[in-house]
């Protein structure tokens, strides 16, 4: 299929799930509610002409309405979640390590893509300890609205199908994992749609495209500030936990773009960034040759880093396998730039000030890693196994 030279993450065959999304639709006993990941916004609109601009998210929001979608919320808020929980994780990873010999200390890497989980878990075993607990954003959210989101609403959570629409093939099989799913038994993300299946159930059920006035997601899990939205692009989890553990540990904001030495498509970026004192030394990498490349050359010691984020897909998830393919048209750096453009612009930069993030806490999850976040937003990458299948990141 298609998908083979764009997906770099195993999932050889793209599965058709909307079947399963359009009968939880019909279903009136079933509370459907989906979340739009940060990168939809650059690519949802290709086909129909949609500019990847500031209103495209709320047109797409517009389209996904008559389709009998109960709640619309915004994965750009669960982004700024996986940051909070992220970010005070990284905290307690570099104190844990300063303690170590320096020869013998090793970086925390994110957790967010998971091809990248799941190539480490196959080819550097010895690294998994080290990288973050933190789930997805997708699946952060998927634990939050089955328990959080369903009080709110006052529903019952076995009623709930909750949806994702992702850039992102390997979300997928992300969804599927056993260690996915609430103390019941019931998968945090019941069905994931990449764009490429959102366009085709738009089409077929002749939403007028071309009308479409942007509208608002459903508060308050629609809201995500400037760093949630950069998740799209390579260094924008870097940059986005940087921004919150400034303000951890010196309680003040930083400077808008103190951290935007990790922008750019470079398939590695390197750079120390000072915090509170204290220097930080982050590296970035997209595409699995270059994941293999930083993970041999931190075992071997010939590069030592605190915190290193890996994007499976060149370019980060803008570039993902569940994009629409636009041929002989290399377009993760156009895409990238509209979500930095959309962060420049945002009123709220920062994940620590995202109003609903502060709620959330307050209401429900305590601090970020109390016992109740831990086990909702936190995983074990030990729990599963790989699938005997051949891995075609190996060739
Ligand atoms: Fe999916 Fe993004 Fe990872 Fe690509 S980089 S595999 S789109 S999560």
């Amino acid at each position: 299929g298609q998908c083979v030279t764009h997906c770099p993450t195993g999932a050889l065959r793209e599965r058709d799930d909307t079947e399963r999304v359009f009968e939880a639709l019909a279903d009136p006993d079933v509370v459907t509610i989906v979340q739009i990941a940060p990168s939809v916004r650059t690519a949802w609109g290709d086909q129909f002409g949609i500019e990847p601009d500031g209103d495209a998210l709320g047109k797409l929001v517009s389209a996904l309405r008559p389709m009998g979608f109960d709640y619309i919320v915004n994965t750009d808020f669960s982004a700024d979640l996986t940051i909070m929980e992220e970010g005070t994780e990284l905290l307690g990873h570099m104190e844990e390590e300063s303690k170590k010999d320096a020869a013998a200390r090793l970086p925390m890497f994110t957790s967010c893509c998971p091809g990248w989980v799941r190539f480490v878990k196959a080819h550097f075993p010895q690294l998994v300890d080290h990288v973050s607990t933190s789930k997805s954003p997708q699946q952060m959210f998927g634990a939050l609205v089955k328990s959080y989101y369903a009080q709110m609403l006052g529903v019952d959570p076995h009623k709930v199908f909750s949806v994702s629409i992702m850039p992102c093939i390997a979300k997928k099989s992300e969804a599927a994992l056993d260690s996915m799913r609430d103390a019941c038994g019931d998968p945090d993300v019941d069905a994931v749609l990449t764009v490429r299946e959102v366009t085709r159930m738009v089409r077929e059920e002749h939403v007028n495209v071309q009308r479409l006035e942007p509208s608002d997601f459903d508060e308050p899990l629609g809201e995500g500030t400037g760093a949630g939205i950069i998740f799209g692009a390579t260094g924008g989890v870097m940059e986005a936990a940087l921004r919150t553990a400034h303000y951890l540990v010196s309680g003040s904001a930083p400077a808008g773009d103190a951290f935007s030495g990790v922008r750019g498509l470079a398939g590695r970026k390197e750079a120390t960034f000072d915090l509170n004192g204290t220097p930080v030394r982050v590296a970035v990498v997209s595409g699995l040759a270059n994941a293999r490349q930083l993970c041999e050359d931190v075992l071997a010691g010939r590069a030592t880093f605190d915190f290193v984020e890996v994007m499976a897909c060149p370019g980060g998830c803008v570039g993902g396998g569940g994009q629409p393919i636009r041929e002989g048209r290399e377009s993760a750096g156009e895409k990238g730039g509209v979500l930095y453009r959309l962060d420049g612009a945002a009123k709220l930069r920062n994940s620590y000030e995202n109003p609903s993030i502060v709620r959330c806490y307050e209401e429900f999850l305590g601090s970020p890693l109390s016992p109740l976040s831990e086990r909702l937003l936190h995983t074990d990458h030990h729990a599963w196994s790989m699938p005997g299948e051949k891995d075609p990141c190996l060739v």
